[in-house]
């Protein structure tokens, strides 16, 4: 019998894990079988129970249940810790590894698909939701020259700043400040709201985008995003989603579940919608 995976969301129908899955597998000759599914909003660990009772391996793990699968965990890697959230658990017997790849899964996509260096450059991170905690310390570990936190609600932004201060050197600022005070503009724009989920972007200018920046957002499949669109109006900003984020990110868990470390490019170039 296959070694059993999945991934638990809700909803889940839209989820690329599977389809990603199991083209590592296929590539890497591993005989897992992988599946999506939908978990009950209230029942978090009752139904990871029983999936583990049926001989679960691994889970992925993706909204809105990041901070369940946090407290389901009886063993954190450090990514998950400090990010306050699971994105993969792991099950052997009673020990149950919780990690966080969502932040190592951007800044691969960042430095080795997209070919940005971050090191010495300066960050902006829109956004101080769970898709932003989990980036901090990824993006801080490669020695960003400036890494600014902004958000509609700016008390988040600066609960967040405080909290990751031991990682490195961060700020924290709103929009209308954002505004008004780069005149130059950051190196890397990454887009970690919600907000094209809901057809709009993070009310800044397009002063924030430097000439050849790479402006990026982290949702994927919904090609010229309204805050793409904006970051392309500036002029030379080079655009990217998060699909190969997404895809890295399921590399990690892969590599941990199995031992090997598949390659991304094909599977990538397989799920990305054309940015137009
Ligand atoms: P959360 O719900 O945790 O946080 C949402 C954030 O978006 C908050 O900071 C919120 O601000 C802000 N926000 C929402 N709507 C707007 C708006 N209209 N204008 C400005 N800010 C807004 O979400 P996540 O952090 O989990 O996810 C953020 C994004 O990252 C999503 O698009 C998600 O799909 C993507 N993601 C992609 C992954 C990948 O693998 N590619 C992995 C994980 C996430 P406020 O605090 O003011 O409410």
């Amino acid at each position: 019998m296959s070694d059993l995976y999945g991934v638990i969301g809700n909803p889940i129908g839209q989820s690329k894990s599977p389809i990603i899955h199991r083209a590592f597998a296929e590539q890497t000759g591993q005989d897992i079988e992988y599946r999506a599914f939908e978990g009950k909003l209230e029942n978090f660990a009752a139904d990871v129970d029983a999936l583990r009772a049926r001989g679960l391996r691994g889970l992925n793990v993706t909204a809105p249940f990041k901070l369940d699968a946090f407290r389901y965990a009886n063993r954190l890697q450090e990514g998950a810790r400090l990010a306050g959230a699971v994105n993969c658990l792991t099950f052997d017997g009673d020990d149950i590894l919780g990690a966080n790849f969502d932040g190592v899964g951007l800044v691969r996509d960042i430095q080795v698909n997209l070919g940005f260096p971050i090191k010495g450059r300066r960050i902006l991170i829109l956004g101080a939701g769970g898709a932003t905690r989990g980036a901090l310390a990824p993006l801080l570990e490669q020695q960003p020259d400036e890494l600014v936190v902004a958000n509609r609600t700016f008390a988040k932004a600066m609960k967040l700043v405080e909290e990751f201060s031991g990682c490195g050197e961060l700020a924290a600022t709103d929009y209308p400040l954002l505004g008004r005070e780069r005149g130059a503009g950051y190196d890397i724009v990454l887009n970690a709201t919600s907000s094209t989920l809901f057809g709009e972007a993070p009310q800044i200018g397009p002063n924030v985008f430097a000439k050849g920046c790479l402006a990026y957002d982290l949702s994927y499949g919904k090609g010229l995003c309204p805050f793409l669109r904006l970051a392309r109006e500036s002029g030379g900003a080079h655009l990217a989603d998060g699909v190969g984020m997404l895809v890295e990110q399921a590399a990690e868990a892969f590599e941990l579940w199995r031992g090997q470390r598949p390659q991304t490019r094909a599977i990538i170039d397989k799920i990305t919608t054309p940015l137009i």
